[in-house]
């Protein structure tokens, strides 16, 4: 978290060995680890000075998903073409081979199908590798956008509607209109170490179809929690509530309900959809023995609907908390589902971390303008007083 990594956190030796970077995203997406606390440990070893790198790396985590909260259409639209573009799929054959070529590592590209073969045997590929794989396809390949998302989404263990979507959307310059980021054979080949060196890469970027920013709106407002008893509902979204909330609330029950297997409209792979469900039983059992109440998982062997049905109408209380859910597909998946609750007379209150409501209102444009404000947020949090980052 230190000077190593900010000097060398670009260079990828391959899946073997791995130094430079942390590779904890996907205890970061499910906030098995929070942003505050690696924030703070790195202070702590590291100091402000050594340390600004790694902060701003996890920063750029907090700005995609606010950004998505101020522009959630974004989301919705990107599910919107991605099934369109299965559909296109199924009517053209060319398009569909070379879909297929691409995500079964044969497009003959050095790099780029090694990454695609590293992807799905390990569910995670380094920062540069898919700035490089997503700009091979979308730029050489010249495939949709979307399609490439998905594949990310079906097999990456850190898989985020936030950090996946906008990233895409990065690399294909409409995320920052017009400006698209090229792959370039020396650029890979310092980055892998020396290991690739893709000849014939696309030499400019193109127009890539995609709908264009939309107006940013306000923030859905942040609920607060009950002053009486309430039960507790947890997603994948956020799997640490004993680091956030007081051992001494009166909780009635915990339960928790999953939605991996909806990210995507094909099936996800089973070791990313493994390592959620394993993420969400984890975080009810320190739930549980942080509040002392048995918390059980609700979508284990029943659908969710009548699993979430059944669990309110058992309750004594009224009063149903959970983590804010952000954009994505669990927000699809449960939002109806919630719904149907709050008809049924039932408050539901969804809390957001201090981390979130302080950062997020700085997510609207782009991220330098989040960045500015670095210090000062980690002052308002009390992690770091008077702190100058580098940079
Ligand atoms: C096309 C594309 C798709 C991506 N999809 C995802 C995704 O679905 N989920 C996801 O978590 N990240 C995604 N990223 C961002 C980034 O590649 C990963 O977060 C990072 O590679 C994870 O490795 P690490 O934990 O070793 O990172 P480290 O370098 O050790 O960084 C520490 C943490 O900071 C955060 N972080 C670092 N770089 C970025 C970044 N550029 N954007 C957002 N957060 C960052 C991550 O939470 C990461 O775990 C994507 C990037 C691209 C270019």
């Amino acid at each position: 978290m230190g000077a190593q990594y900010a000097h060398r956190r670009n260079i990828d030796p391959g899946e073997e060995a791995r130094p430079n970077v942390s590779q904890l995203s996907p205890f970061f997406r499910h906030r098995l680890i929070s942003e505050e606390e690696a924030v703070s440990a790195a202070l702590t070893v590291h100091g402000g000075e050594q340390a600004t790198k790694f902060i701003q790396e996890i920063c750029w985590r907090t700005y995609f998903n606010g950004w998505l909260e101020h522009h959630p259409s974004v989301w919705s639209d990107y599910v919107s073409d991605r099934d369109a573009q299965f559909q296109a799929l199924e009517k053209d054959k060319g398009l569909r081979a070379d879909y297929e070529a691409a995500i079964e590592g044969r497009a003959g590209i050095d790099g780029f199908d090694h990454w695609a073969g590293e992807l799905t045997e390990t569910g995670y590929l380094h920062n540069h590798a898919r700035m490089s794989f997503a700009s091979i396809w979308l730029f050489t390949l010249k495939l949709p956008w979307a399609l490439g998302a998905d594949f990310f989404l079906r097999h990456l263990h850190d898989g985020d509607p936030a950090s996946n979507t906008l990233s895409w959307r990065w690399v294909a310059g409409l995320h920052t209109p017009g400006k698209t980021y090229l792959a370039k054979k020396e650029a890979i080949e310092t980055c892998s170490d020396g290991r690739f060196a893709p000849d014939n890469l696309a030499q400019s970027g193109r127009q890539v179809p995609g709908a264009e920013n939309p107006q940013s709106q306000q923030l859905p407002a942040r609920d607060s929690l009950p002053d009486e008893r309430f039960a507790l509902l947890l997603t994948e979204d956020d799997l640490s509530v004993e680091t956030w909330l007081d051992e001494h609330l009166d909780i009635e029950a915990i339960a928790g309900l999953h939605s991996a297997e909806t990210r995507c409209a094909a099936d996800v792979s089973e070791q990313a959809v493994a390592f959620t469900n394993g993420a969400l039983k984890d975080g009810l059992a320190r739930a549980g023995s942080h509040f002392g109440v048995s918390a059980q998982n609700l979508s284990d062997d029943r659908d969710r609907q009548t699993a979430l049905k059944d669990w309110a109408n058992s309750l004594e209380t009224r009063h149903i908390v959970l983590p804010y859910i952000p954009a994505g597909w669990t927000h699809d998946t449960l939002s109806p589902l919630l719904s149907e609750l709050q008809a049924d007379g039932l408050h539901i209150h969804q809390i957001r971390r201090n981390w979130d409501e302080c950062f997020w209102p700085h997510a609207k444009k782009g991220f330098f303008k989040l960045r500015k404000q670095i210090p000062s947020v980690l002052d308002a949090l009390d992690i770091a007083e008077g702190l100058k980052l580098d940079g």
